[in-house]
C-alpha cells in the first residue's frame, strides 16, 4: 500500500467517512415524498387485472351463469374447486351447479379457472381482505361466491374485460344471455323442446 493511500485511509477513519457516506442516503430520503401506504388507513388503488377473491356471476336477469360443466375444477392446479352439477328441472338439457366450493386456503390466484369457464361465470375481484382466525370460513361455498359476485360485480366485469375474456358490447351481452346459441345470428333452429 502506498503512503498516499494509507494516509487517505487514516484520514477517512478519523473523520468517520463511511458513517457520513451512509448517512447521505438517509438524508436524501428524508426530503422525498414517502411511498409507504399506511394500511389500513390508506389503501392502494388496485388495477382492473388484480387477482383477488373469486366470485360467481349472474346474468343481468338474475339467472346463474354457471352451467356446472366442471371445466374450472379440471383446470385448477391446486385442486381447490369442487363442483356438483345437476339438471335444471325447469329447462330440460340444461345443467347448473347445485353445489360449488372453492377452498381459498389452497388457491394460488392463478386465474386458470376463470380462463377455463366457457360462460364467464367465474371472475376475480379486487377483494383481498378476508383474513380470519378460523380457516374453515375460507371454504367459500356457492352462496358466498355469488354474494361476492353481487357486491363486487363492477370489479368482476372489469377483470373479464381487462383479460379480454368478455367484451363490453351489446352483441357480446346478448350472446352471453343465450349461450350456447346466439339470438342475434342463429346458426341452427331452436330445438323443439325449447320452442
Ligand atoms: S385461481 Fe387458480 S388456484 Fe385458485 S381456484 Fe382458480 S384455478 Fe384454482
Ligand atoms: S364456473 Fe364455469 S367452468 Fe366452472 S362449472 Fe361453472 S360454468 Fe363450468
Amino acid at each position: 500500500m502506498s503512503v498516499g493511500t494509507l494516509s487517505k485511509k487514516i484520514l477517512q477513519a478519523a473523520l468517520f467517512y463511511e458513517i457520513w457516506d451512509a448517512m447521505k442516503v438517509t438524508f436524501k430520503h428524508m426530503f422525498r415524498k414517502p411511498i409507504t401506504f399506511q394500511y389500513p388507513r390508506e389503501q392502494r388503488t388496485m388495477p382492473d387485472t388484480h387477482r383477488g377473491a373469486l366470485a360467481l356471476l349472474r346474468y343481468d336477469d338474475g339467472r346463474e351463469r354457471c352451467v356446472g360443466c366442471d371445466l374450472c375444477e379440471a383446470a385448477c392446479p391446486s385442486r381447490c374447486i369442487k363442483v356438483i352439477s345437476s339438471e335444471d328441472a325447469e329447462r330440460p338439457l340444461q345443467r347448473y351447479a347445485s353445489e360449488f366450493y372453492i377452498d381459498i386456503t389452497k388457491c394460488v390466484f392463478c386465474g386458470y379457472c376463470v380462463e377455463a369457464c366457457p360462460v364467464n361465470a367465474l371472475a376475480m375481484t379486487k377483494m383481498y381482505e378476508f383474513s380470519t382466525h378460523d380457516k374453515r370460513t375460507l371454504l367459500f361455498d356457492k352462496k358466498r361466491l355469488y354474494d361476492i359476485g353481487e357486491r363486487h360485480l363492477d370489479e368482476a366485469k372489469k377483470y373479464l374485460y381487462a383479460h379480454n375474456q368478455e367484451k363490453n358490447v351489446e352483441e357480446s351481452r346478448e350472446y352471453r344471455y343465450y349461450f350456447p346459441q346466439s339470438v342475434i345470428k342463429a346458426t341452427q333452429s331452436t330445438p323443439k323442446h325449447l320452442s
